[in-house]
């Protein structure tokens, strides 16, 4: 594992010590990471919220969101799981490599897949698949905690060696038998889940909070269930397990001939000259011209693709939360959503 010890704890990246290493099932670990008391502010989360973890596999450094599974209300520790993918960089090499006394670079939370509240009565139906039970077993241990909501959760997995958390959630179950019930579903037993079986396990109850994490084609049948059912899309909340593309798109665009404004970037300290299009966001002109920037969600809320301003104007298009007020006032931006209003030169994070 190689790990980055030279990167200062002032953020965006923090380096935190992982504390302990679970082993929850043959292809996925949980990391207790050590907090340090004056990073506890920084690492306040909501449940259901992710971590971003930048790594280095095989001399490439990748950047990957990790969902909290830990309860902010009901535990002191910060845990995130990881399920390792079948020829995936990072989730093999947290299986493999990370350990105790690992340090690692950790942004601090963010993600609005959260448990939304106080809505005093309303149930929560959740649907998860494999991994996807990370960010949904925080929401249940959440909710079971501070709301009196009735929780049914459908959880989809390959076979029951594949079940993460299952005496944790057999545990809640027994603890609180008249709000919450767990059925699985296994596909070497019952096949894949299908619309039919989404829709029964829904039943009459549309007027609930539905909450939906898994692979994509769990989180399709889920969707499409929902939406036969008439399920409000406003009450819908999705959260989709996705890596980022790291090939450099490397497309021709007319921007470069048709007076962009230039953007000088510097990344792992080396300095590239590009041409932003109009409208053009600094992320994309960067991955046009080849280069590989950090980035994750690309929709302003994982703060994976934040750099400094360090000359020149930038305006984000949008902020759903990747980035907040104090790191705007120091220069930072969302590159997704910046947008140059003048010549500008940028700097990620080393
Ligand atoms: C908000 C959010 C929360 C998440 N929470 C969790 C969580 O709690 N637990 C969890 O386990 N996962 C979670 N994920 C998924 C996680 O971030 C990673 O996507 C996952 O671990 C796979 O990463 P990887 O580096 O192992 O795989 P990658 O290396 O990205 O590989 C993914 C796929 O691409 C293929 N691939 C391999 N090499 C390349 C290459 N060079 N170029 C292109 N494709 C390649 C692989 O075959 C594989 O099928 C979350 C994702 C998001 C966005």
């Amino acid at each position: 594992m190689t790990v980055d010890q030279s990167i200062p704890s002032e953020g965006p990246y923090y380096s935190l010590r992982v504390a302990d290493v679970i082993r929850e099932t043959a292809d996925a670990c949980s990391l207790i990471l050590d907090v340090p008391d004056e990073l506890k502010s920084t690492f306040r989360y909501e449940a259901g919220q992710f971590l971003t973890f930048r790594m280095s596999v095989a001399g490439k450094r990748l950047v990957r969101c990790y969902s909290l599974a830990s309860s902010p209300v009901t535990e002191s520790v910060h845990k995130v799981t990881v399920k390792r993918v079948d020829e995936g960089r990072v989730s093999n090499q947290v299986n493999d490599a990370v350990e105790v006394g690992t340090v690692l670079d950790v942004m601090k939370p963010a993600g609005v897949f959260c448990l939304q509240g106080p809505a005093a009565e309303t149930p929560v139906v959740l649907f998860s698949g494999g991994s996807g039970i990370t960010p949904v077993i925080s929401i249940i241990k959440t909710a079971l905690a501070t709301t009196q909501r009735p929780l049914r959760l459908l959880y989809a997995n390959r076979d029951s060696g594949s079940i993460i958390f299952r005496a944790e959630l057999d545990a809640l179950v027994a603890a609180h038998p008249d709000r919450l019930q767990v059925e699985h579903s296994l596909d070497d037993r019952d096949g894949f889940v299908d619309i039919a079986r989404a829709k029964r396990f829904v039943g009459a109850t549309t007027d609930a909070d539905f909450y939906i994490c898994g692979p994509g084609p769990f989180m399709d049948v889920a969707e499409a269930a929902l939406a036969e059912l008439g399920a409000p899309a406003q009450q819908i909340f999705i959260e989709r397990f996705e890596s980022p593309d790291d090939l450099p798109l490397g497309e021709a665009t007319p921007a470069d001939a048709e007076g962009g404004i230039p953007v000088t970037v510097v990344l792992d300290g080396k300095s590239t000259e590009i041409i932003c299009g109009p409208g053009e966001s600094i992320l994309q002109a960067a991955r046009r011209a080849g280069l590989e920037p950090p980035f994750a969600c690309e929709e302003a809320y994982c703060g994976c693709c934040m750099a400094q301003v360090k000359e020149g104007e930038v305006e984000m298009t949008m902020n759903d939360g990747g980035i907040d007020q104090g790191q705007i006032d120091q220069g930072w931006v969302l590159t997704c959503q910046g947008v140059p209003k003048t010549a500008t030169k940028v700097e990620y994070p080393d």
